[in-house]
């Protein structure tokens, strides 16, 4: 089977986590652009350099440079098999950029999984998390706003498309991990 799988939902969903576990399901690598982002910041890299200072702010990076990292990431010799995005795409125009690039791939295997969790449970998982400097309270604030402006239009976007599949995320991490698997088939 060929997976192409998209994570979906805001920060503090869950996706991180079950992308990773479904990941090692399917046997396909889990592509996390935060993590590359938080890699290339730790390594200090050009692209590290230029994405710092929005990430500490819970901004969004702009769209070019997280753009060309999935592009090459997409095309190494791992993605063959299939992948699952998490963390992107974030915008409209992001989602339009994949389009793009997966017209040249197979497009009928793509599902987009959104899960869904309130926002109270979002805050204080987020704030349990406490993963860095974007994770304390006036920044898990903006985020969930960024989320509410430029994300969660996807969702009407890859409804529209036929390929959005909702998920109750707040539920047990077993429960939920069934619940895709079943939409997976895996
Ligand atoms: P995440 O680990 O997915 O929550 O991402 C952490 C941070 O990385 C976000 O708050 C953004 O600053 C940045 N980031 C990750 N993915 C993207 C993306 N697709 N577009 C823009 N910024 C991103």
């Amino acid at each position: 089977m060929y997976y192409q799988l998209i994570f979906l939902g805001p920060p503090g969903a869950g996706k991180g986590t079950q992308a990773k576990m479904l990941a090692e399901t399917a046997k396909i690598p889990h592509i996390s652009t935060g993590d590359i982002l938080r890699g290339a910041i730790a390594n200090n890299t050009p692209l590290g350099q230029q994405a710092k200072s929005y990430m500490d702010k819970g901004d969004l990076v702009p769209d070019t440079l997280v753009a060309n990292m999935v592009r090459e990431r997409l095309h190494e010799a791992d993605a063959k098999k299939g992948w699952i995005l998490d963390g992107f795409p974030r915008t409209v125009d992001q989602a339009t950029f994949l389009d793009e690039l997966l017209t040249q791939l197979d497009r009928n295997s793509l599902k987009v999984l959104n899960l869904e969790v309130p926002e109270l449970t979002l805050v204080e998982r987020l704030v349990a998390r406490g993963r860095s400097q974007d994770d304390n309270p006036e920044t898990i604030r903006y985020r969930l706003e960024v989320y509410r402006q430029k994300t969660a239009p996807l969702i009407d976007y890859y409804q529209k498309q036929g390929s959005l599949h909702s998920v109750n995320g707040d539920r047990t991490l077993e429960e939920v991990r069934q619940a895709l698997s079943a939409i997976v088939g895996v």
